[in-house]
């Protein structure tokens, strides 16, 4: 029996992960998975039900964690070069 994932509609995360198909009706049902998906992870994490690793630049990312060293990771992949002190003018 062959297993028919690469049949499901468009408009679904599993048409864009199987297929995979990356039209616009597959990225949007997929970005709204990834938008669940961060706001469920957040909340497990709120709520003291998940441990991810912090200091991880993913971490706050994905999991909206804002601690010192996930804020720090952030900061630091947004500015990779940390060379210093940089002139704003
Ligand atoms: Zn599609
Ligand atoms: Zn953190």
């Amino acid at each position: 029996m062959a297993i028919e994932t690469t049949r499901a509609v468009h408009g679904t995360r599993s048409r864009y992960v199987n297929g995979p198909c990356h039209c616009d009706r597959c990225r949007s049902a997929n970005a709204d998975y990834q938008v669940g998906a961060r706001l469920e992870r957040r909340l497990r994490l709120l709520a003291g039900l998940a441990s991810p690793t912090h200091g991880k630049h993913s971490t706050y990312v994905n999991w909206g964690c804002h601690c010192p060293a996930c804020t720090k990771a952030n900061s630091e992949a947004s500015h990779p070069r940390g060379t210093g002190p940089v002139c704003d003018g």
